[in-house]
């Protein structure tokens, strides 16, 4: 299967595979991807690029163009912030560094979460919580998995309740680098930081216009504006957003697994008129020949 050279472009520029928190394997995400007709994809795995190697063999096989991508998480103001970088050039050995510290933090992360639950004598609790993680780094959620498997609690609901939820000993804060520093990572490498989407994260307006102004002094280019699920409203806001600030429009799924029909790859609802689409400043840009 290959996608025909003269056919309208399909852009997905976020989405998970098995290196982070998503279900298929590099090589299945993109062979999904080009029967759904995709015919650029970023690959945005959280806060790793392992994946992408993979993910290119495969794309280059079915004539998909991949660009280098990332999601890295960041503070603003002690909120997560989620930033995604893309066409950045994944041989920058400053970048490759951060990742390395950004991966070493996260594993400091998961052992203190497994000190800190010692008192409940699950037998191999890291071990357990790295195997349900698959390739990532184990987080809190695995965490909870594991205590159900054990029969400590029987719900995920209880495991945050009584043991992994704010205040309660397994509520171990991650500690991400601040906006600005993981914005000029992705700078720094050629890529292009994007906002990711910023209606998730439920601030008012006013906030939301402020972090994008920080953002934006921090060296940030992009928004996600056309996201899987969002609705028309949220679209019209974070469009009119883009426009006021004079960010580059990028636009994804943030697929993590299949069935999910509201989240598909290459699914995303149509893009606004009157804005500049992030692909036109890939160091290939990607043009419409429809
Ligand atoms: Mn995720
Ligand atoms: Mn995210
Ligand atoms: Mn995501």
């Amino acid at each position: 299967m290959t996608i025909p050279q003269d056919h309208k472009p399909c852009i997905d520029l976020h989405c998970h595979t098995t290196a982070s928190d998503g279900a298929l394997a590099p090589g299945d995400l993109v062979l999904r991807a080009v029967s759904q007709g995709v015919s650029h994809l970023a690959i945005t795995d959280h806060d790793t690029i392992q994946g992408l190697a993979q993910a290119r063999g495969v794309a280059g096989e079915h004539g998909l163009v991949l660009v280098n991508g990332i999601e890295l998480s960041c503070v603003w103001r002690s909120q997560t912030i989620h930033i995604v970088g893309l066409d950045f050039d994944h041989t920058d050995p400053a970048l490759l560094a951060a990742l390395e510290e950004q991966h070493d933090n996260r594993w400091r992360r998961a052992r203190l979460i497994a000190d800190k639950l010692s008192k409940l004598r699950v037998d191999g609790l890291l071990e357990k919580a790295t195997a349900q993680a698959g390739d990532d780094v184990p987080g809190r959620p695995h965490f909870a998995r594991v205590l159900i498997d054990e029969g400590v609690v029987t719900r995920m609901d209880q495991a945050f309740k009584r043991y992994l939820g704010a205040g309660k000993p397994g509520d171990v804060k991650a500690c991400w680098p601040e906006l600005a520093e993981v914005v000029s990572w992705i700078e720094r490498a050629g890529g292009i930081s994007v906002l990711a989407h910023p209606r998730k994260y439920r601030m008012t307006a006013t906030k939301l216009r402020e972090l994008v102004s920080d953002f934006r002094r921090a060296g940030g280019r992009g928004i996600e504006v056309s996201v899987s699920g969002q609705s028309s409203g949220d679209l019209g806001f974070v469009a009119e957003l883009a426009r006021k600030e004079g960010l580059l429009a990028s636009q994804g799924s943030d697929f993590h697994f299949p069935g999910a029909p509201w989240c598909e790859l290459g699914r995303i609802p149509k893009m606004p008129d009157g804005l500049e689409p992030v692909w036109h400043y890939f160091r290939q840009p990607v043009t419409a020949v429809s």
